[in-house]
């Protein structure tokens, strides 16, 4: 961090700023400028509060050398952190694919869902349980009953799942069933769950905000990272923009930047992203060609009658298709 000075701060203001940041155990650095001085702050594990310097005596700007984030940064941890759920692992080089129903909605569907996947190649179900929807009169999703179901179809047919927590108040029975629990674009920034999630070991998919920034995305995973969790897998899920045409913009510009940015593995969700199951593959493929660890994505055994996000689920025909042209190089779309 540099803070820069006011061409008329005095030397008591100088000071003043050097002795806040000797109290917070932060070396600095006076670098006298033509006509005004700044000051180079260094040993700064942890974030600085840049409020409270901002509002000093003669301090006219604060310009950050590094990044508010640190655990998550490849300047902290330079080599690819990988995440183990099951057999995948994810930034391992292979790509990990998460695959199932936007929500649980009966056992057979699960069920049915748990053995398409694990037959087409997929390592991990995915199924919503508690449903972030919209409107109050949507499906919200079978609860309890729900995350009951895909834990028992998830051992039945030897594929472990990833479910989406909704409430801080669920974390034990998540932690209990889930082999990895999924914070959604609407979570994201739910500190407190965020926190408690940080507690535990379970590996955690934390969905990107539809208006997050990247720096905001990264914090809310330093968040776990900085509670003991190093299992934190990130999943750029589409942004909204002025384009209404798709449902969201997937974000490739991100993934790539992010892959530079930080060691976690990141994957890309092209089922939210584009709102439409003929887009999903080409998404999918992007995603993985700027250098994705995995894809997460919704199929349905008869996406006809799916009670949430019925156009971009994949049938189980379109799921097989998907699988073979994601583990064949060629451009199938
Ligand atoms: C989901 O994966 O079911 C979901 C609701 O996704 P998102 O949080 O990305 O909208
Ligand atoms: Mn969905």
């Amino acid at each position: 961090m540099l803070i820069v000075m006011h061409t008329k701060a005095t030397t008591a203001e100088i000071d003043a700023v050097c002795q806040y940041l000797e109290n917070k155990s932060l070396q600095s650095e006076k670098l006298p400028g033509s006509n005004r001085v700044a000051i180079g702050v260094t040993g700064n594990k942890k974030a600085v509060s840049h409020d409270q310097i901002a509002r000093m005596q003669g301090v006219k700007e604060i310009i950050y050398v590094t990044h508010k984030y640190k655990k998550v940064s490849r300047e902290f941890y330079p080599e690819n952190t990988i995440v183990n759920v099951g057999q995948a692992a994810f930034g391992s080089g292979t790509n990990v694919i998460i695959a199932g129903p936007c929500s649980i909605e009966s056992k057979e569907q699960i069920l049915a869902s748990a053995k398409h996947v694990k037959a087409s190649g997929a390592q991990i179900l995915r199924g919503g349980a508690f449903k972030p929807r919209t409107s109050p009169y949507d499906f919200q999703g079978l609860g309890r009953e729900g995350l009951d179901l895909i834990h028992q179809a998830g051992q039945e047919v030897g594929i472990p799942i990833c479910v989406e927590i909704m409430s801080i108040k669920d974390i034990d029975l998540y932690a209990q069933k889930c082999d990895m629990i999924q914070v959604g674009a609407r979570n994201m920034q739910n500190f407190d769950l965020l926190k408690a999630l940080g507690k535990l070991n379970t590996p955690i998919l934390l969905k990107r905000g539809m208006s997050a920034l990247v720096e905001e995305f990264l914090l809310a995973a330093e968040y776990i990272l900085d509670g003991g969790n190093k299992n934190v897998v990130l999943c750029e899920r589409g942004i909204r923009t002025f384009e209404t045409s798709t449902r969201n913009i997937l974000d490739l510009n991100a993934v790539a930047l992010i892959k530079k940015m930080s060691h976690l593995p990141i994957i890309v969700d092209p089922s939210h992203a584009a709102g439409r199951h003929d887009l999903v593959l080409p998404l999918a493929k992007a995603g993985l060609a700027v250098g994705a660890d995995g894809i997460i994505v919704e199929t349905h055994p008869k996406p006809m009658e799916a009670l949430s996000d019925a156009n971009q689920q994949l049938d189980f025909k379109q799921f097989t298709q998907f699988m073979e042209s994601i583990n064949s190089n060629k451009p199938k779309y």
